[in-house]
């Protein structure tokens, strides 16, 4: 076989002898083949090798093994692949369309005409530690990140300016501070604790929980939040800093903090501390000193105790009090209610009140300082605004950056802020921003529903429609929020607009069926999970920190992974030139530990037909997606070796029993068919299309579909499947949002 480079006409050269499918004899030195530019018809109606070679007569059938390296010249395909190495182990005699472990694809050539050169992406990410923000000094950005997502930190320097209205934070006050870094790992951990008990208000999760509260898991996870936050004073309960200071009762406080935070053994010696009450005694008397919130509180105690009635409204600028009630006739001890200035309810602390963050958080707010609410809603978005305090570094009194050493190996001194710091705390703080983001946009929802609706809007509420779940008793899934209104009650509608509602998820859902009815079926669905072990995530982790505790670096670089390989992946890095994606389609997803996962469909181009073609497409599946170890021996390639130990790592099905688990609880079996995989020598399809991975051995009957190029580069679990169903693009969204009760569906 020859190689005819100054053909440039549509043609195909293969000298007579070779066969269509190599075997592990041969000696290929090279297979061409020209094609004409192919159009736009050529980009969806290339379905098989059958039909370029038909268009160029007098030319053989060329198996698709053959032409998938390839590269795009000017205006033709020219596909060939490079004489494959010496292959390890070809015990078996049916070797078609093996997996190639050592195959790669080439980059493609720079385009005539084109100065910038396509290069795949380098998915090991850089963060930009040797070039930090010049404003503000925050290094949680990547090498090649643009502008735009470096000026998050501080709108490139505009919020620290003196002249404008963000609201910012003192440096930490000593004692906090001191405890910060001398205690970092016990702050880290509990901040929590010390805040629940200095904290003027309180922060309630709506849901249908018993407890009410966040929910808790055992094991490394992050927050979890079902349902949404509301803030309150609460003035009935002796539970809180409101409660505490009023009464100027920090030895109760202390007590209080010792019984209730602190895990006892059967002996009452306590086994695990979340609270010190060195710690706890040294914050109260901070808070006294210099948090104007706190000493309005005590203020009023003073006066209540010493019965000045009238006066008692005279000395606050945020506290009214709504009325002082005795417990208790005969005791002068009387208990004042709080009431917020401009709140209409005693206890009720609004969505837009710009008090809610110090008098709930008061361990990141230690002065008082104000927070997002009414006035800054036109200055600043609220995203914006979480971005700046999350990611603004902590400075001392006298304007130095503080620095904190990493994890990795030498530890580097990083800048960090007070909410990274205290990274329990901070991610409480986040999910209850979010909520009341969320809720914020509700009501803006429910203001607006003649805007968004009019006189169209639905009379019924969607249940009927409900064609997204097979399942009619699952109601939640009808996002539409029932309000109660005074009067009658009415039902709010959310709009399309609104991230995650009903009528969202529909339309994302008719524009995946209109992209399939137009292109035809996907061909794969990967579903990609974010590795807590990236080096680049454990680099940035501070002392006593794993992935779980810092969401703000885990979905950051995850975010960025899934960039990069989505980038890769259009321009054929993973299954070359021949097959990039025609479409995609990707939904992420946070598991119940709190790690993103994405799950992605893709139609490729040029695969063969599932009816016409099941040999073709079986051989092709066989070559890109692979469920088996590779032999490896002391003479092995590192490579191979490497890639031995990735599949070990994150490609090994392992069942489980329980709500996430795989195990059917009646009848015992895996239901993700790990059980009924059998060892066999090539992939084929049934008759329902549904894939049956080849399989060596016994051991490779756990291992999960994945492709190796892009197990190598994600190094994470990420699994491929080939799949022919339509339907997998609306479970796609029917995924999302279930509520706590998960569907689990195979292809
Ligand atoms: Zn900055
Ligand atoms: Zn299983």
């Amino acid at each position: 076989m020859e190689l005819h480079p100054d053909r440039t006409q549509m043609h195909l050269e293969l000298l007579p002898s070779s066969p269509s499918i190599p075997s592990p004899g041969d000696t290929l030195s090279y297979n061409s083949v020209l094609v004409p530019s192919v159009g736009p018809q050529a980009r969806f109606g290339l379905r098989s090798t059958s039909t370029i070679s038909s268009s160029s007569p007098g030319t053989h059938t060329i198996g698709m093994h053959q032409l998938a390296q390839s590269s795009i010249g000017n205006n033709r395909i020219w596909l060939g692949t490079a004489s494959p190495p010496a292959r390890e182990s070809s015990s078996s005699q049916n070797n078609r369309g093996r997996y190639d472990f050592n195959r790669i694809f080439t980059e493609p050539p720079p385009r005539e005409g084109r100065s910038a050169v396509l290069r795949f992406k380098p998915l090991r990410l850089q963060w930009n530690l040797a070039y930090p923000c010049p404003h503000c000094g925050c290094v949680l950005s990547f090498v090649g990140d643009d502008l735009r997502i470096r000026q998050k930190c501080c709108s490139n320097g505009y919020i620290l300016r003196n002249i404008n209205s963000f609201p910012h934070l003192k440096p930490l006050p000593p004692a906090l501070l001191n405890y910060c870094l001398n205690y970092k790992n016990h702050m880290g951990r509990n901040a929590v604790s010390y805040n629940n008990l200095l904290s003027l208000g309180a922060c309630g999760v709506e849901n249908e929980s018993e407890t009410g509260g966040f929910e808790t898991i055992h094991g490394d996870h992050s927050l979890l939040l079902h349902g949404r936050t509301y803030h309150f004073l609460p003035n009935n309960t002796r539970t809180g800093g409101l409660h505490f200071f009023t009464y100027d009762a920090m030895q109760e406080m202390q007590s209080y903090g010792d019984r209730t935070m602190n895990t006892r053994n059967e002996n009452g010696e306590i086994k695990q501390y979340r609270f010190y009450r060195h710690i706890g005694e040294a914050l109260y008397n901070e808070q006294v000193q210099i948090n104007y919130l706190v000493r309005e509180c005590i203020a009023q105690g003073n006066l209540a105790r010493q019965e000045i009635m009238p006066r008692l409204n005279l000395s606050t600028t945020a506290f009214e009090i709504a009325s002082i009630v005795s417990e208790d006739a005969n005791r002068p001890n009387r208990r004042i209610i709080f009431q917020l200035r401009n709140e209409p309810y005693p206890s009720s602390i609004s969505l837009m009140n710009n008090l809610m963050e110090p008098l709930c958080y008061p361990i990141f707010f230690p002065y008082g300082e104000k927070g997002w609410g009414d006035d800054l809603r036109k200055l600043y978005k609220f995203h914006d605004y979480i971005l700046h305090r999350f990611l603004l570094p902590e400075r001392d009194v006298s304007g130095k950056l503080l620095l904190m050493p990493t994890q990795s190996t030498p530890p580097r001194l990083i800048p960090f802020s007070r909410f990274q710091l205290m990274f329990r705390l901070g991610q409480t703080y986040l999910v209850d921003m979010i909520s009341r983001n969320i809720d914020y946009r509700l009501q803006f929802n429910a203001f607006t529903q003649y805007t968004l609706f009019g006189q169209t809007r639905p009379t019924q509420p969607d249940n009927d429609t409900n064609n997204l779940d097979e399942e009619p008793t699952m109601t939640h899934d009808n996002n539409d929020e029932e309000k109660e209104g005074e009067e009658n009650q009415r039902t709010t509608f959310l709009s399309q607009s609104f991230h995650g509602s009903r009528r969202h998820l529909l339309n994302l859902a008719q524009n995946a069926i209109c992209l399939v009815s137009e292109f035809g079926r996907p061909t794969l669905f990967i579903t990609f999970t974010c590795n807590p072990n990236w080096p680049e995530i454990k680099e940035m982790l501070f002392e006593g920190e794993t992935a779980y505790d810092r969401a703000d670096i885990t979905t950051k670089v995850f975010h960025e992974k899934l960039d990069r390989f989505l980038y890769n992946m259009r321009n054929g890095k993973y299954f070359g030139q021949r097959h990039k994606p025609t479409y995609e389609l990707r939904v992420i997803e946070y598991q119940q530990r709190g790690l993103p996962h994405a799950h992605m469909v893709f139609q490729l181009e040029n695969i063969p037909d599932w009816k016409t073609e099941k040999e073709e497409l079986a051989l092709w599946i066989n070559e890109n997606i692979n469920a088996t170890y590779p032999v490896i021996s002391a003479t092995s390639s590192d490579r191979l070796k490497c890639i031995h130990s990735l599949i070990k790592t994150h490609m090994v099905h392992k069942c489980y029993k329980g709500d996430s688990g795989c195990i059917d609880e009646k009848t015992g079996i895996c239901k993700r068919g790990f059980d009924t995989n059998v060892i066999q020598d090539c992939t084929t399809l049934d008759e329902r299309g549904f894939p049956h991975y080849k399989r060596n051995t016994e051991e490779d009957c756990k291992v999960v579909s994945h492709n190796v190029l892009i197990l190598e580069d994600l190094n994470a679990h990420v699994n491929v499947e080939y799949t022919g169903s339509t339907y997998c693009v609306i479970y796609l969204y029917k995924y999302l949002f279930k509520g706590r009760k998960k569907v689990s569906q195979n292809f």
